[in-house]
């Protein structure tokens, strides 16, 4: 069962009266008796251009914020008539646009990060994440401090470890521990109860399992009415593996789907998995392996014809591209404006880390192919076409991804890859509330949803690099001005 939705304290704004309503806008003192519809409301923006991906552009608005919630969306032109607010935001030439989701986050992978990444997600105008893979001794206290009241943190959904087979990527021993073994159908069950008792939000299935786990995995966590996210595992075909699963990662393995000798190669690869013993590598190193001899041979052997078919199968699960990722190589997160400012903000010790690589990328040779990244972009932009629905994912702090700041990334290069700015709004906001069922809760601007939400100074429509630049975000109903924005982070 999914654990509840954090609750949302109501919040007292005392800081930043950007403009006072005048007293002509205001009613007559109210009590404060609760629930009573002329009690003073936290917080009114006035006069804001309200942007979502359902409602679309609605100017001249007024949006009101009581309890966590949005207890009003309405014209500005009928003057405000309800008691005074606590605080009040002028929106004018301004832009309200939901709270922001970064739908693939680690905050246990690179523990340099894990304390910094809550503020740097608000920050950066993101109020949700979805941790998609971390040790629940490590996840589960981070979720805990991160729901504890009053916390200054996005809310937060987690799966605990990556499902793996026999052989585990993530192990602890070649690689950071993120994932467990599920060599077969016993404990696939056992994990998946296992991880329900422990308030998982959902499942990660991984790459290293077998059809017969897989299944196995999809019937426990059905039962359970826990979603599923994960890779198209090596041994199955993502045809096969789309209509069970309601969202997957980085278009990984989808590229051998999509190319003539698909069929071979899938059995090449279950023959390499069957074979490998511990003797040969780590898990790690068999997924490489498989990885190099397939993935770019694929895309040379594409098929378009079977190439709609695969995305036919894959009508109804949704698409976390990790665009930046995958294209590392064609934008690079050091070559963007923002990139210093970004690090500024992160934790120290790994911000000076990860400046140095980027200066010495930038004056270095390009190190990385291209190819995959062109090839990710081109598919999903067939897959935008065809209806497929794209969720916005950075897997921050892997690759580069500075919390933060790099979902802002992902929404250009979803724009880059053929989506307009408010389908790459919606990837980032109403797209992943719906994965959870909460899209009646959360990711548009509406009466009655939770108040999570970002003012920018400019137009996200007319370019979504916009989406940087953020005057002041809304977190759980409550405002952080943008003064408050600029102390948030690891960089103090
Ligand atoms: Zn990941």
């Amino acid at each position: 069962m999914p654990h509840p939705l954090p609750s949302s304290p109501r919040t007292k704004l005392t800081t930043l009266l950007i403009a006072l309503l005048g007293a002509g806008g205001c009613g007559p003192d109210a009590d404060s008796s609760a629930g009573d519809t002329s009690a003073a409301p936290d917080l009114i923006i006035e006069e804001v251009t309200v942007i979502d991906a359902v409602n679309g552009a609605r100017e001249g608005m007024r949006v009101v914020v009581d309890e966590g919630r949005i207890a009003a969306v309405e014209s500005a032109a009928t003057p405000w008539e309800g008691a005074e607010p606590e605080a009040t935001m002028a929106g004018e030439g301004a832009y309200l646009i939901p709270g922001l989701w970064d739908f693939h986050v680690h905050l246990s992978y690179d523990a340099r990060f894990t304390d910094a990444m809550p503020e740097m997600f608000l920050r950066y105008g993101i109020t949700s994440v979805r941790d998609t893979g971390g040790m629940l001794d490590l996840v589960l206290p981070i979720v805990e401090r991160m729901e504890a009241e009053g916390a200054l943190a996005p809310r937060v959904f987690f799966a605990g470890p990556l499902l793996d087979g026999e052989h585990v990527v993530y192990d602890g021993d070649s690689r950071p521990e993120i994932g467990i073994t599920t060599p077969d159908v016993e404990t696939a069950r056992a994990n998946v109860a296992r991880l329900a008792e422990a308030g998982v939000d959902f499942i990660k299935v991984y790459e290293m399992i077998t059809p017969e786990v897989f299944a196995a995995l999809v019937e426990e966590s059905d039962a359970r009415g826990l979603p599923r996210d994960g890779h198209v595992p090596l041994s199955m075909l993502a045809r096969d593996v789309g209509p069970s699963m309601q969202s997957l990662e980085h278009l990984r393995n989808i590229e051998m789907d999509c190319a003539a000798d698909a069929e071979a190669r899938l059995e090449q690869r279950r023959a390499a998995l069957d074979a490998w013993t511990t003797d040969d590598g780590a898990g790690g190193d068999l997924r490489s392996a498989l990885h190099s001899e397939h993935r770019l041979p694929s895309v040379a052997a594409f098929d378009a014809e079977r190439c709609a078919e695969t995305i036919a199968a894959l009508s109804g699960t949704i698409q976390v591209p990790t665009m930046r990722l995958n294209a590392l190589g064609i934008a690079p997160p050091w070559m963007r404006d923002g990139w210093d400012t970004a690090l500024d903000a992160s934790p120290a010790d790994a911000g000076a880390d990860w400046r140095a690589a980027g200066e010495r990328q930038r004056t270095g040779p390009p190190a990385r192919d291209t190819t995959f990244g062109a090839f990710s972009m081109h598919l999903i932009g067939m897959m935008h076409e065809a209806g497929v629905p794209i969720a916005a994912g950075t897997d921050t702090p892997i690759g580069f991804a500075i919390p933060g700041f790099s979902l802002h990334n992902e929404l250009d290069m979803l724009v880059r890859s053929g989506l307009d700015p408010l389908e790459a709004l919606r990837a980032a906001t109403i797209r992943p509330a719906e994965f959870f069922g909460l899209d009646d809760e959360m990711g548009t601007i509406e009466a009655g949803k939770m108040a999570d939400l970002v003012l920018l100074s400019a137009n996200p429509l007319d370019d979504i690099t916009n989406t940087l630049a953020i005057e002041a975000v809304v977190t759980k109903g409550r405002l952080l001005s943008g003064a408050e924005l600029e102390g948030m982070g690891g960089g103090r």
